[in-house]
């Protein structure tokens, strides 16, 4: 049996509290997992509160998502979101395959870039979440792919992640 991911609602209306349970496919996704139905209790829908399981990054979920434009993990920040150590694998995977779509290449670039920039330490600050190794390892990949920097959008990278970024790459921040 295949791993569930739990999902609740509140109403704002009758104070009702409902629960569910959705497959992969469907709780990694924003669209997928919008819960639009009526509240069972008082039949309107105006929710208070509102929490999902998300699960993992997978090859699957990967693929299914780099195929198709109208899928997203999340409607902001989906760079932010993707931008995790478990990750590093699969987002280079992504970022050099050619079976997804430029968009989301070109996501997985600017997530990448993320890493980067949030494993970049910031002065003498000791903060246990920076690892620099981190930073270091996927600079390396980075520069191993300059052609993606032309090749894809680089729009999807915020202008604060160049600004660390691009220096650490060799890429002119005039380039930007
Ligand atoms: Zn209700």
């Amino acid at each position: 049996m295949s791993e569930k991911y739990w999902q609740y609602r509140t109403c704002k209306n009758c104070g009702f509290e409902e629960q569910r349970e959705n497959e992969k496919l469907v709780a990694a996704f924003e669209s997928t997992r919008k819960w639009e139905s009526m509240c069972p209790n008082c039949g309107v829908k105006n929710v208070e509160r509102a929490g999902w399981a998300i699960p993992d990054l997978d090859s699957e979920l990967l693929r299914v998502w780099g195929k198709d434009e109208s899928l997203q993990f999340d409607q902001q920040d989906e760079d932010i979101l993707l931008a995790e150590e478990d990750n590093i694998e699969l987002l280079l995977n992504g970022v050099d395959s050619k079976e997804l779509l430029h968009s989301k290449r070109s996501t997985l670039l600017a997530a990448l870039c993320v890493l980067v920039y949030d494993h970049t330490p910031e002065g003498d600050e000791e903060d246990p979440d920076v690892k620099p190794e981190i930073s270091a390892k996927v600079t390396a990949e980075l520069k191993d792919r300059m052609h993606l920097f032309n090749e894809l959008d680089t729009v999807y990278i915020s202008e604060y992640i160049k600004e660390v970024v691009y220096p650490r790459l060799g890429i002119p921040l005039a380039n930007m």
